[in-house]
């Protein structure tokens, strides 16, 4: 059977993924078989979500009543109900739901009720608590279908010490990062000098290690000192896999969606207030704005490098108008020029411009010159994928360590 579960935490407290794996060791003491855990991540643009708009699924052999029964019960208890936005659903469903709900909640929006409709035509037992709304995410989740995919290790806390600061040695994550990078990948930034791993909110993950496999991520786990944790769970995620992302054309992007865009830039980039940089896209009469927020850090100075004219995939959500950039493809880049008045031979000078399309004129000798003089500059960008640091990072976001997109 399939254990879906999502909405139970809330921004002061409590995580899916803890009470999934609070609830995987009660099935495991039931004399239950748990054959995989499995933590989703949904649509990263929905605006109910908590942090992450993660959902989880186990996948269990056992009885369903019993399990259900269980799972409803973790919800009672653990769940963080004092907020109005945590609301939550439990799903036990021995067919799979059609993977299309999935790959819609992945990269669309879904309704309650289309939820319902799916759980009632495959015969599933499910329970939605208040407003029921993570009943889409439980049975996203449980229909998930994942291709490619990634592993992330998550150590919880004890329960007496959440909310208070974490204790995880910082050498040992940069050290970790340092033995097992590219198979595993945002532990730390080291480009910004930043911890990436260790959450700032007051919820059980004390760490969380991602990587390509249960192996990888395991590696570089045991080289972490830290404070006691309580429980630890490798999950298979569908995080690093840009599962959120959409081919798309620039005209019929909509919003809250996450896009894969073909563009030409027809604009040099600008750095507004607060260091946001922009620039706009055009297929045709058709524009958009791109936009790579003051978090992107180090990726702005890429951006900031585009002239008109250079060929661009831009990846990232489609919000108010522009793409938040996750990553770009430089296709092709124009060639820089610079045209200026041409020297006069006789005097050495540099001619002036004798108005548009009449030529150049020397003031001295007024000798006359047709052709100016063009010099190419240099430019300092390569084609190739670039893409936002681990800090500015989204959960779906597929890190170029993992192999460049084939686009
Ligand atoms: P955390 O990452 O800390 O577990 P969260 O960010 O996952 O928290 P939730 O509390 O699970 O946030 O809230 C997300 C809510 O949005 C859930 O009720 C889920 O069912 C719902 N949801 C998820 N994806 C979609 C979607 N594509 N369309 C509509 N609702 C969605």
């Amino acid at each position: 059977m399939l254990i879906g579960i999502d909405d139970t935490d809330s921004p002061g407290g409590m995580c899916t993924t803890y009470l999934g794996a609070v609830l995987a060791r009660r099935l495991i003491l039931a004399h239950m078989r748990v054959r995989e855990a499995r933590l989703v991540r949904l649509n990263p643009n929905v605006t109910f979500k908590t942090r992450g708009n993660a959902a989880i699924v186990l996948d269990v052999d056992g009885d369903p009543e019993k399990a259900f029964a269980l799972a409803c019960n973790i919800v009672d208890e653990l769940a963080d109900f004092a907020c109005e936005n945590t609301n939550p659903g439990v799903v036990v469903a021995d067919r799979k739901p059609e993977a299309a709900f999935y790959r819609k909640a992945v990269t669309d929006f879904c309704t309650v009720d289309e939820a319902v409709d799916i759980l009632n035509t495959i015969g599933a037992r499910y329970r939605g608590w208040k407003n029921r709304r993570g009943l889409i995410g439980a049975t996203a989740a449980a229909a998930s279908d994942l291709g490619d995919h990634t592993s992330e290790i998550l150590v919880y806390r004890e329960p007496q010490r959440f909310g208070t600061p974490r204790e995880v040695d910082r050498e040992s994550l940069f050290a970790a990062e340092a033995a097992t990078f590219p198979h595993t990948w945002d532990t730390v930034d080291p480009v910004n000098d930043v911890v990436v791993c260790v959450p700032h909110t007051p919820d059980p993950v004390l760490f969380g290690i991602r990587g390509e496999s249960p192996q990888w991520v395991m590696a570089a786990r045991q080289m972490i000192l830290s404070e006691k944790p309580a429980l630890e769970q490798i999950w298979v995620t569908n995080q690093g896999t840009d599962a959120h992302l959409v081919d798309a054309m620039i005209g019929e992007l909509r919003e809250g969606l996450s896009y894969r865009v073909h563009g030409i830039v027809s604009d040099p980039p600008k750095t507004g207030t607060g260091g946001h940089v922009s620039f706009t896209i055009r297929d045709g009469d058709l524009s958009v704005r791109c936009m790579a927020y003051e978090p992107t850090k180090n990726f702005r100075h890429i951006v900031r490098q585009l002239l008109p004219g250079d060929v661009v995939i831009a990846c990232g959500s489609f919000k108010k108008g522009s793409i938040n950039l996750e990553k770009m493809k430089i296709v092709s880049l124009v060639t820089a020029e610079t045209v200026r008045p041409p020297y006069c031979t006789a005097c050495n000078k540099r001619m002036t411009s004798d108005g548009k399309g009449k030529g150049y004129k020397c003031r001295k000798c007024n000798a006359r010159a047709e052709v100016p003089e063009v010099q190419e500059i240099p430019r300092t960008l390569e084609p190739g994928w670039y893409e936002v640091p681990p800090t500015a990072r989204r959960h779906l976001a597929k890190p170029l360590c993992r192999g460049l997109p084939e686009f």
